[in-house]
């Protein structure tokens, strides 16, 4: 077994992680809002692709209008295969970067374009870049989790699913590798590969702040419980998971598993999925230190949380929050993402729709 190397800390400081603002709407407004925005969407043939994590409403009306819930690389596949002119991607900045790179020919819309990622605002492009050429003989393989430039000096692009099966391939064939940005996930890829690796220091601000000894006392509490993990996690919660998965392999979980309840490490966000799959069972959140938490997240992005009702309509009047990508940044950030697809299709697995960002 290799040993990983890791870089600076790049976690976010507090400070610099808003409050998580959920918008509350009487129910005249909100319907009002939601016939607003499906009058807007055929107007400007128009297509909504959601992720798990947002607003139930907004994954709701998602799925009513012909739209798409689901991870980040699926939401850009969706929009490439859909004829709209326009595709409105209610999630964070980078996956409305990675529908743009996939898309370029699409106008790419997003009700806020503040909705960032801990993750990608902890690897910036030029200090990820000058720390990928001091390690010149290394395979630089990236989270879905980054920033088009990031993408764009990379050599593979993986997704949580993809990952371990992506690093035990080039470890077989001897490559060393840059690990970027979530340092939780890429213990845990390096704990499966066997791989050798230098680990970026990023991390997640909601999944960081489930506690392993909590998750323990829950689990004493609910002893007939599974516990599904997102490997964006710590390591003392991955020891205690049943599944460790992505998104939509939580969700897959949850409906084929021989359980009754479940506790979830992710996102709040996915129990509305996760019970429209498996409605007869019971969903608890995993611990994030309860009452003395210090987290400002607690079980729910404020990013993610950015995308609102009333934002998605703004958006959709106005054209306003468009996302541009720069041409030569395409061009290259293509190329690692075309890789994990190719590598996908020949061992025939599905990257869509079991993957997640
Ligand atoms: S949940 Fe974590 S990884 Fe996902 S967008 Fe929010 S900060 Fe980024």
């Amino acid at each position: 077994m290799q040993t990983a190397i890791t870089t600076q800390d790049y976690r976010l400081p507090p400070e610099q992680v808003p409050e998580t603002v959920v918008e509350t709407l009487g129910r005249d407004e909100r319907d009002e809002c939601i016939r607003q925005i499906k009058c807007l969407l055929r107007e400007h043939n128009a297509v909504l692709v959601a992720h798990y994590y947002t607003d139930p409403d907004l994954q709701l009306l998602a799925d009513e209008t012909g739209g798409h819930v689901s991870d980040s690389l699926d939401m850009a596949r969706f929009g490439h295969e859909s004829d709209a002119d326009t595709l409105v991607v209610c999630g964070v900045r980078f996956m409305g970067e990675t529908a743009k790179i996939l898309n370029p020919e699409k106008r790419v819309l997003m009700p806020d374009l503040h909705a960032d990622c801990s993750l990608d605002l902890g690897c910036p492009g030029d200090e990820f870049t000058a720390f990928c050429d001091r390690h010149p003989d290394h395979t630089v393989v990236v989270y879905a989790n980054t920033s088009a430039a990031v993408k764009a000096r990379a050599d593979w692009m993986v997704t949580s699913g993809s990952a371990v099966d992506v690093v035990r391939h080039l470890a077989e064939r001897g490559e060393k590798i840059i690990w970027a940005p979530d340092k939780y996930l890429g213990e845990y890829v390096q704990a499966q590969s066997g791989a050798d690796m230098v680990l970026w220091q990023g991390s997640c601000i909601v999944h960081e702040e489930f506690k392993g000894r909590e998750l323990e006392e829950l689990k004493q509490q609910h002893p007939g419980a599974r516990v599904l993990v997102h490997p964006e996690s710590p390591a003392p919660v991955i020891a205690q998971a049943d599944v460790v998965s992505s998104t939509t392999g939580i969700i897959k979980a949850a409906r084929e598993l021989d359980a009754d309840t479940f506790i979830v490490a992710t996102d709040r966000g996915i129990f509305y999925k996760m019970q429209q799959a498996a409605p007869d069972k019971t969903f608890i959140e995993a611990p994030t230190a309860g009452r003395g938490a210090t987290c400002k997240s607690c079980g729910h992005c404020p990013w993610m949380a950015m995308n609102s009702l009333t934002k998605l309509q703004t958006t959709l009047e106005s054209g306003a929050n468009e996302v541009f990508v720069d041409a030569d940044v395409i061009r290259r950030a293509r190329l690692p993402i075309k890789r994990l697809l190719d590598f996908a299709a020949q061992r025939k697995q599905p990257v869509y729709g079991r993957n997640d960002a």
